[in-house]
């Protein structure tokens, strides 16, 4: 599941396991290059990302600019965005480590911990193959950089079945593209050759950081870093 959480103030959280040292912030700023290298990964079981079954502990989040956390794979590619309750848990649960805290802490009866805003998996979790992610307007539109793919213009736009549906066109990355309305009428229900309109960029299914600006339509200055680094 890559869609973002809605913001939570009160998360529950599985107990800590018994034994299982306390969740360590490793402080601010970013990992260096040779951290990255030298490759913190634990082995562990290969299973997918947990899900929170458990409630006896109760944190309560203050109030804090993005209840939005990234999420890196072990690889460090960030994969996608969480709620900060999911985010806690993994931290918890040990499935995740802290790269950076943002503003605030959570706090619950017996624990307090730093507010996470990025947190790295600490075993590899498959990505879904590009092609497969699911196709909306809102992900088209920030593949196409919010620009219609035949004029240029930023305004009034829609999707645009480049070989139309009517002629065999599949409804698929590769044969969509973001269209302002005046061309979508333009080029109607013709082939790009007969309409004489190409599209500017060759469609293709888009980068995982794609989806995580359309999950967290604000992104925190923390995460440009690596954005960019996926990029
Ligand atoms: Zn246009």
């Amino acid at each position: 599941m890559y869609a973002g959480e809605p913001s939570a103030t009160v998360v529950t959280l599985p107990p800590r396991g018994a034994g299982s040292p306390p969740v360590q912030p490793r402080g601010g700023g970013h990992v260096t290059a040779r951290q990255r290298r030298s490759g913190q990964q634990k082995a562990g079981p290969a299973k997918g990302t947990p899900t929170a079954t458990t409630t006896e502990t109760s944190l309560t989040a203050a109030p804090a600019p993005s209840s939005h956390v990234l999420v890196l794979n072990a690889t460090y590619e960030p994969i996608h965005v969480c709620g900060i309750k999911r985010a806690a848990v993994l931290l918890l649960k040990e499935k995740a480590e802290v790269i950076e805290n943002g503003e605030g802490e959570l706090h619950a009866e017996h624990t307090a911990m730093a507010r996470p805003a990025i947190i790295r998996l600490r075993t590899y979790a498959p990505v879904p193959r590009r092609s497969r992610r699911r196709l909306t307007r809102r992900a088209v539109f920030a593949r196409d950089d919010w620009t219609c793919q035949y004029c240029g213009d930023h305004r009034d736009l829609t999707v645009d079945h480049v070989i139309p549906r009517s002629k065999g066109g599949s409804s698929e990355w590769e044969n969509i593209v973001a269209c302002c309305s005046s061309c979508n009428r333009r080029k109607a229900d013709r082939l790009p050759h007969q309409a004489r309109m190409f599209p500017k960029n060759t469609p293709r299914p888009p980068h995982p950081s794609v989806f995580i600006q359309v999950a967290c339509p604000r992104i925190p200055p923390s995460w440009d870093a690596w954005l960019g680094h996926a990029a």
